[in-house]
C-alpha cells in the first residue's frame, strides 16, 4: 500500500493539532494532520467561548463559539499550508529515524516527527439505564442534545468544569436542571461554579449520586441516592446529562510514559519519552486543560518538533 513521506505528522485535530499544525506549517515543516472527524475536536461542542483570550461575547467575532474558533484555526493552519486527512490511525512504530503510521485505510505515513493530539473522551458512570437510555435521553452534550430538553426538567451528573458550564447552558433551555454532585462542593472553577449555585432555574444536590436512570422509550426518572444516608428517592425527569470526566485517548501509543491517570507526561517542551514523538493538549498530563492551553501547547510542540527534525537532519544545526 502507498506509502506518504511528511517530516510532521500532527495526530488530532483539536485545538492542540490545529495550533501546532500552522506553526509547523509556518516552520516550514511539511505537515500532514489525520483526524478521524471533523477537525475540532472536542472544541466544536463549546456554545459560548468566554475564556479564551480576545474571544470575549457579544462581539468576539469570529470566535464567540468553540466551532467558530476551530474553524478559524484550521482555515489559517490549510493557509500556511498544512495538509489535512479524514483518518483514523491504526498503529505507530518507531523504524530507524523514522516513525510508521499505519491508517485505517491500509495506508501508512511515513514521518520523521509525530505530534499526538488525540485528546479525551467522556467518562460513562456505567449505571443500569446509561448505555439503554443513550440517545433518548441520556447525553454527554449539552450543546448537541440540549434543544430536545426545552421546557423539560434535566439532571446534570458532575461537580467538574464541564457538569457546571453545561448546566449553565442548559438552564437556558430546560425548565429545570438539577445538578447532582457525588461530593459537598464542586471542583469547578469558581466562576462556573458560582453561577450555577446562583442560578434559579437550577438546583444542586450535593452528596448524591446516581444510581439508576428508568424510563420506557425514552428516560422517565432517575433514582438518586444520599451519599451519607444510603436513602435513595426516585426523581422524575427527562434528561440525563453526564459530565464525569475525561479519559485520555492513548491507545496508539502504548509505550509512552503516562501519569497515575493514564496521561502522557512530557517535558516543558512537550517531547513525550520516545524522542520524535511530542504531546500537546487534552491527552498530556496537565493541571488545567482548557482550550488556550492546548493551542499553547500544540504551539510549543511544533516548535519543539521543527528543532528535533532538524537535528536529525543536521546534527549540527540548532533552530
Ligand atoms: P473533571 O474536572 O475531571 O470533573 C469530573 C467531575 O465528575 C468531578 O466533579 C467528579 O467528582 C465527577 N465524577 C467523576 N467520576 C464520577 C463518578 N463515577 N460518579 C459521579 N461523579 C463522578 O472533568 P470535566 O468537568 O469533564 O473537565 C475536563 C477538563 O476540561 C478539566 O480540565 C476542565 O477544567 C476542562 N474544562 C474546562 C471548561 C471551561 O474552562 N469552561 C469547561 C469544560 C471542561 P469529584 O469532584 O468528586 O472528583
Amino acid at each position: 500500500m502507498v506509502t506518504t513521506d511528511v517530516e510532521l505528522l500532527i495526530i488530532g485535530a483539536g485545538p492542540a493539532g490545529l495550533s501546532a499544525a500552522q506553526y509547523g506549517a509556518r516552520a516550514n515543516l511539511q505537515v500532514l494532520v489525520i483526524e478521524a472527524l471533523a477537525p475540532g475536536g472536542q472544541a466544536l461542542f463549546i456554545d459560548t467561548l468566554e475564556n479564551y483570550p480576545g474571544c470575549f461575547p457579544p462581539d468576539s467575532q469570529p470566535c464567540s463559539s468553540g466551532a467558530d474558533l476551530v474553524e478559524a484555526m484550521h482555515r489559517q493552519a490549510l493557509a500556511f499550508g498544512a495538509a489535512f486527512r479524514t483518518q483514523g490511525a491504526r498503529s505507530l512504530e518507531k523504524e530507524g529515524d523514522f516513525f510508521m503510521v499505519l491508517l485505517e485505510n491500509g495506508e501508512t505515513v511515513r514521518a520523521r516527527a509525530v505530534i499526538v493530539a488525540t485528546g479525551s473522551r467522556r467518562r460513562t458512570l456505567d449505571v443500569p439505564g446509561e448505555q439503554e437510555f443513550l440517545g433518548r435521553g441520556v447525553s454527554y452534550c449539552a450543546s448537541c442534545d440540549g434543544p430536545f430538553f426545552k421546557g423539560k426538567k434535566v439532571f446534570v451528573i458532575g461537580g467538574g468544569d464541564a457538569a457546571c458550564a453545561e448546566a449553565q447552558f442548559l438552564s437556558r433551555l430546560a425548565s429545570q436542571v438539577m445538578v447532582v454532585h457525588r461530593r459537598d462542593r464542586f471542583r469547578a472553577q469558581k466562576a462556573l461554579a458560582s453561577r450555577v449555585l446562583q442560578n434559579p432555574q437550577s438546583t444542586v444536590r450535593f452528596n448524591t449520586r446516581l444510581k439508576e436512570i428508568r424510563g420506557d422509550l425514552k428516560v422517565r426518572s432517575v433514582i438518586l441516592e444520599d451519599t451519607h444516608t444510603g436513602v435513595s428517592w426516585e426523581e422524575v425527569g427527562d434528561g440525563v446529562f453526564i459530565f464525569a470526566g475525561t479519559i485520555p485517548q492513548t491507545t496508539l501509543v502504548p509505550a509512552l510514559t503516562k501519569d497515575e491517570q493514564g496521561y502522557i507526561l512530557t517535558d516543558p517542551g512537550m517531547a513525550a519519552s520516545i524522542p520524535g514523538i511530542f504531546c500537546a493538549g487534552d491527552v498530556r498530563s496537565s493541571p488545567f486543560r482548557q482550550v488556550v492551553v492546548a493551542a499553547g501547547e500544540g504551539a510549543v510542540a511544533a516548535h519543539s518538533a521543527a528543532a528535533y527534525i532538524d537535528r536529525m537532519k543536521d546534527p549540527g544545526a540548532s533552530r
